[in-house]
């Protein structure tokens, strides 16, 4: 195995290094450059040890990180992909459970599945690597363009998603049209799972709204405005007016403290989908009476993580409907190129990020 370039950090201890590694276990019948490596929440959450369930591969010190990649093929060993394919390589990778073994480790049962770049695996911020083809996904809007990268995170929310539609089968959620028009989602947070979030809230027809304890810059005014989003500045607006009520509450802060302040505006029937991860978040005071309030109204919270194969191909549907029906709109979502070596992005977010990328070549 030849010696490649990489981002490494220590799991879950932190850190983050740009260093010549030899992987002797990098196996796949696809080899791979990377085009593009998104930096999300996650990365910079394990850089700096927040996340007490990221580990290193085994017999590693050290671990590959990155998980949000759009690659180029450029060997293929297999008849499913050729030199010259745009392809996302898969996150999860599967144990031995009921749910791993039906193509659903986003639903591992015993924790023993693996993810690339976050627990166990050597990830995909690397000068090369190999793959299987059958942890590979391909790009086939060419339109996209750089826009696949953010194939992986909208991933997550095409499965979060699907956890709202089971969960909503409860009672009747939707309107008497049997719509989702007059209905509000809230989305916590402006990163880039959140706008993701947002348009497909706007998607389901919810009347969407997105806030965060500071105003915004001109890109996501402008992503927002073209999806029909408001914007709350909850420095400015603390709280909802007594009589809107959330139906759909998405965090992806991960700051209990926040999340508890919507969920006591959430309606009867409302769901919560818990997305964002801090296990560095300050503690906040749950009361009897918030227990009472979620119970009485049949609120439903829910944890949802990662997501399977199915995801990745509805997701890069989503990207490709909404980039041609705005008119490559998603290209700006993309607010920041990094060189590969550089180290700070990890620790310094760019101000008006939503998401930034390393870019290979
Ligand atoms: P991100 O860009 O860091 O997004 C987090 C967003 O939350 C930022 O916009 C941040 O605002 C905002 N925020 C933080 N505290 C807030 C508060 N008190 N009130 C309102 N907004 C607040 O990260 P991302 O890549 O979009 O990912 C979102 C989260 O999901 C991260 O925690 C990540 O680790 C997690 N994640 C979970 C999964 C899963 O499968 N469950 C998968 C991927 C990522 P600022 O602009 O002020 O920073």
């Amino acid at each position: 195995m030849p010696e490649v370039n990489a981002y490494v950090t220590n799991a879950p201890k932190g850190g983050i290094n740009f260093k010549k590694v030899q992987i002797n276990d990098d196996e796949g019948n696809v080899t791979l450059r990377p085009v593009l490596t998104g930096i999300c929440g996650t990365d910079r959450g394990m850089v700096r040890g927040a996340l007490s369930f990221a580990y290193n591969p085994e017999g590693y010190a050290y671990e590959v990180i990155g998980h949000e990649s759009l690659c180029e093929v450029i060997d293929s060993e297999s008849e499913l992909f050729s030199k010259g394919d745009r392809v996302v390589p898969i996150v999860r990778r599967p144990g031995d459970c009921p749910n791993c073994r039906i193509g659903r480790p986003d639903n591992c049962s015993d924790g023993k599945k693996h993810e690339a770049g976050i627990t166990g695996l050597h990830g995909f911020m690397r000068e090369s690597f190999k793959e299987f083809d059958y942890n590979l996904v391909k790009v086939l809007d060419n339109s996209l363009g750089n826009v696949a990268v953010l194939t992986e995170p909208m991933k997550n929310v095409v499965k979060a998603f699907e956890v709202f539609d089971r969960i909503r089968t409860r009672f009747v959620f939707e309107n008497e049209r049997s719509t989702f028009l007059g209905k509000h989602a809230v989305v916590i947070g402006t990163g880039s799972e959140a706008f993701l979030y947002a348009f497909t809230a706007v998607d389901y027809g919810f009347a969407t709204h997105m806030i965060n304890r500071h105003p915004i810059g001109p890109t996501e005014t402008k992503l927002c405005d073209t999806f029909g989003i408001e914007f709350i500045d909850s420095s400015k607006n603390p709280s909802f007016p007594e009589n809107f009520k959330i139906d759909l509450l998405v965090d992806t802060s991960g700051d209990p403290g926040t999340i508890f302040k919507y969920i006591r505006q959430m309606n009867h029937n409302a769901i919560a989908i818990l997305f964002g991860t801090n296990g560095k978040a300050p503690s906040t005071e749950v009361s009897g009476e918030d227990i009472d309030f979620i119970i009485e109204r049949n609120i439903t919270l829910a944890g949802s993580v990662d997501a399977a194969m199915i995801h990745y191909l509805k997701g890069l549907d989503y990207l490709s409907k909404w980039n041609r029906r705005y008119d490559g709109i998603l290209n700006t979502m993309i607010t920041k190129e990094f060189k590969p070596g550089d180290v700070d992005l990890f620790s310094k977010k760019p101000v008006g990020e939503i998401k930034s990328v390393i870019k290979w070549n």
